[in-house]
């Protein structure tokens, strides 16, 4: 076990600290005198406890505090008892019979940052952030196995410099291996979900109230764009929700087999739907040339992106994206606008909202808001952990 130390906490931090906000920021203490996995105890200039926490560097900051108690030993029983908690709060996710993949673990929402866990039909899939967290490795795999029945465990390491995935040899880590794909399903959809293939499984998580809310309140009779549609999953629920067509585009050549592998799997023709591979914003002007328009339009652009001839930024580049869109929406359709980048808040992406319908002189209203479903459980002392923003606006 590693050998607690100190740190002093720079005062204006220390009743941040007391109040149970959970991340170590780069001026809380001086974090050089330490490495990654170590335990510190976080004082006050009196040498009182305040917090411990483990040090683990990511984008976000230079580690996690674990416990307010000065007693907690960060040990299997700590991890076992934070899973068994977390498990224990996902019980109607783990009793339905129509949603077999959904988050189990929500790093600083279940108590332990830089750290996920997610189940897919009794596999489970552990993301670990930082090189500091993946020291405690041996532990949480132990704690997990105890505490839950894993058929097999799966793990993504976002851990270089960059946080990028680190693909270095195979993600599997023990038990039995996953078929390939192993075929989830989320509110009675189904999806094709491969856990040894690079960073990404197949599927967001996170917008499963927004797949189902356009499969069974938006999507009935429509025309349905999705863009930067990955592997279609948006797709694939508005055509189970009963679309009359739907239109996805994106940039990666993988999309395409990937997109229609998901509409097999629902027994849809892919054949009677349109996949596009190509670069959103070229799309966009091929669609105005053609005075194409839809009924429902989804944007889903990644926080930021580079192409060969754009580079997006959903900070800077938002509200252009939404112009675009706007011309190539029918009235009363319906925009669905979502993004997860974290350095803006809700207030602000509604102002690029309405910065574009006003550049464009068009009346709209917003019908409905989402932000993380229930299994990304969110720290009350860290809101801006919920990161997911989506907003659906009806064009008037
Ligand atoms: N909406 C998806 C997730 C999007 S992930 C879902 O719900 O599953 C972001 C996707 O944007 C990636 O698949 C990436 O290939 C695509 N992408 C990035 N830049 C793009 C561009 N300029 N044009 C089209 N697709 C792009």
């Amino acid at each position: 076990m590693q050998q607690i130390t100190y740190a002093t906490v720079h005062p204006k931090f220390k009743k941040l600290y007391k109040s149970g906000y959970p991340l170590i920021t780069k001026d809380s203490f001086n974090t050089k005198k330490f490495v990654e996995g170590d335990i510190v105890d976080i004082v006050d200039e009196k040498k009182e406890f305040i917090a411990k926490c483990y040090i683990g560097f990511q984008n976000k900051g230079y580690g996690w505090v674990l416990s307010n108690s000065k007693d907690e030993k960060i040990d299997l029983d700590f991890f076992k008892n934070k899973i068994n908690k977390a498990i224990k709060k996902r019980e109607n996710f783990f009793n339905s019979n129509d949603t077999t993949a959904f988050r189990v673990f929500n790093a600083e929402g279940d108590g332990i940052g830089g750290l996920s866990i997610d189940y897919f039909d009794g596999f489970y899939l552990i993301t670990w952030y930082s090189k500091g967290i993946y020291k405690f490795k041996d532990l949480i795999i132990k704690a997990l196995t105890a505490v839950a029945k894993c058929k097999g465990i799966y793990q993504k390491r976002r851990f270089n410099t960059k946080g990028q995935y680190l693909e270095d040899s195979s993600d599997f880590v023990l038990g039995e291996k996953a078929p390939e794909p192993l075929v989830i399903k989320e509110n009675g959809v189904n999806f094709a979900i491969y856990l040894d293939d690079g960073a990404m499984v197949g599927i967001f998580l996170d917008q499963k109230d927004v797949r189902k809310a356009i499969k069974e309140r938006y999507a009935k009779g429509k025309s349905i764009l999705n863009t930067f549609s990955y592997t279609g999953a948006f797709s694939v629920a508005a055509a189970v929700g009963g679309a009359s067509k739907t239109t996805s585009v994106d940039l990666a050549n993988r999309s395409r087999a990937k997109t229609q592998e998901q509409f097999r799997l629902n027994s849809i023709d892919f054949n009677s739907q349109n996949i596009i591979v190509e670069d959103v914003f070229n799309y966009f002007k091929y669609a105005i040339r053609k005075k194409l328009s839809f009924e429902l339009v989804i944007l889903d652009p990644p926080s930021f992106a580079r192409s060969k001839k754009h580079t997006f930024s959903a900070y800077k580049d938002y509200t252009k994206l939404l112009e675009d869109t706007i011309n190539i929406t029918s009235k009363n359709g319906v925009i669905v606008a979502s993004t997860n980048a974290a350095n803006f808040d809700m207030k602000k992406f509604k102002s690029f909202i309405d910065r574009a319908f006003k550049n464009l002189k068009v009346k709209y209203t917003i019908l409905e808001t989402f932000s993380l479903p229930s299994d990304f459980k969110v720290n009350k002392n860290f809101k801006e952990g919920n990161y997911l923003k989506v907003v659906f606006i009806k064009k008037l």
